[in-house]
């Protein structure tokens, strides 16, 4: 796989690089405002953490004199220009973050003139249907478009690890157009993952989050390698059903019990032993915790309760190896924040951040893990490492090849 620093090595100065980072950062929700209103730029970044991560690569390239356009996405526009999903909220705060305003250009009106050193942000690719096409040739003709904006002796870096599991038109069909180079973020989560391949022992895999479908695929491969997997987050109620539980209201993947009734019989499946429940999806709900046997009818489990949380402490703090994915509950509303708390600070603790000589090696991957451990006041060095792709460890994990990796090494 060539690198950054094989790039910088070849020297830079003069060319145009295109840099697909990943800058897909959670907003707060779009303003009330008459659809025919121009919205962009009025939501909040509720979490920087992936303009940061993106910042060192970038930064290098125009250093060294190349002329950098960055390529990106935000949310799930359906394939045409939504203002909500403008990318403009993130040039502004890239352009704080480094002290020099970023541009914002449109692929269908063309960049402006660059001169070395300067960086461009191109508008939400996934404006544009090509980018997440399953048509093939569909993406060839947008990766064409991009590569030709780089010239003749231009670049690609690919930096957007959160991408990376993703066969899209500016994450992998683009780095089989021009010369492409693995960027330092890319680099650097990969790394961390390969450790995660042959863990120190005892080896805790936390998991949360809210749809068990999406993580099935990665319980299955983990679990003959961890010693104990403990699960929280809406996905542990369709666990909790599988061992007969009534479940209330709470999030419920009916068609997945007997599949978690399987994986329960590895015997290495950890799960609450009791729940906050709300009668409402709101900040203002009431609440109650209860054992997980007596989880009312018409009440929704919104997190862990505190003996879970201390049961899950437990087994962190003998762990020598920690991945983390997945909030414990609804922590974006304060009274489901606990769980997720409570967890995170075990971690924390088990990794001994301060103290002489790190115990655990501890990973947090997930867009909302990585936001819940900011948005609660955690210390980010009180992690080994916060990846800045979810899916993308997950599906690394996993064992499967991930296609913008792959295409580097070709
Ligand atoms: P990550 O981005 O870290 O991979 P996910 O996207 O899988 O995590 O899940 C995050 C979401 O799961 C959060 O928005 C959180 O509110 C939600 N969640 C966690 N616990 C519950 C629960 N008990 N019920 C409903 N949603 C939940
Ligand atoms: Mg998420």
């Amino acid at each position: 796989m060539r690198t950054l620093d094989d790039l910088i090595a070849e020297g830079v100065e003069g060319r145009t690089v295109l840099v697909r980072s990943d800058l897909n950062v959670p907003l707060d929700a779009p303003p009330d405002v008459p659809p025919d209103a121009k919205a962009d730029g009025h939501r909040r970044i509720t979490d920087d953490g992936r303009i940061r991560a993106s910042v060192p690569t970038i930064s290098e390239l125009s250093g060294a004199g190349a002329q950098v356009i960055v390529v990106a996405h935000l949310g799930r526009p359906k394939g045409a220009p939504d203002p909500a999903l403008s990318l403009a909220p993130v040039a502004a705060r890239r352009g704080a973050l480094v002290g020099a305003p970023v541009r914002l250009a449109e692929l269908a009106k063309g960049v402006p003139d660059l001169a070395a050193g300067d960086v461009v942000l191109l508008e939400n690719i996934r404006f544009d249907p090509r980018e997440t096409s399953k048509n093939a040739d569909e993406r060839a003709g947008l990766a064409r478009e991009l590569a030709a904006l780089t010239g003749p002796d231009g670049a690609f870096v690919s930096d957007g690890f959160g991408v990376v599991h993703r066969k899209q038109a500016s994450v992998y069909d683009v780095a089989r157009d021009i010369p492409a180079y693995a960027g330092g973020l890319v680099l650097a989560e990969v790394e961390v993952l390969r450790r995660l391949t042959g863990p120190g022992r005892p080896y805790t895999v936390v998991l949360g989050g809210s749809k068990v479908s999406d993580k099935l695929a990665v319980i299955e491969a983990l679990l003959p390698k961890v010693d104990a997997l403990l699960v929280g987050g809406g996905m542990c109620f369709t666990f909790l059903a599988a061992q007969g539980y009534g479940v209330g209201g709470s999030l419920l993947e009916a068609d997945r019990i007997d599949t978690c009734r399987t994986l329960l019989e590895s015997g290495k499946i950890v799960l609450p032993t009791d729940i906050v429940v709300a009668d409402d999806f709101s900040a203002d709900a009431r609440t109650r915790t209860v054992p997980v046997d007596a989880i009312p009818d018409g009440w929704k489990g919104l997190d862990i309760g505190p003996g879970s949380v201390g049961a899950f402490a437990e087994v962190l703090a003998g762990s020598a190896t920690v991945f983390w994915n997945g909030p414990m509950g609804v922590f974006e509303l304060a009274p489901f924040a606990e769980g997720t708390r409570g967890v995170a600070q075990a971690i924390v603790d088990a990794t001994g951040a301060g103290a002489p000589g790190r115990r655990a090696f501890s990973v947090v991957g997930g867009g909302d893990s990585a936001a819940a451990v900011r948005a609660l006041g955690l210390p980010e060095d009180g992690f080994s490492h916060i990846s800045t792709g979810g899916g993308a460890s997950l599906e690394y994990l996993e064992g499967k090849s991930l296609p913008g990796l792959a295409v580097l090494e070709q």
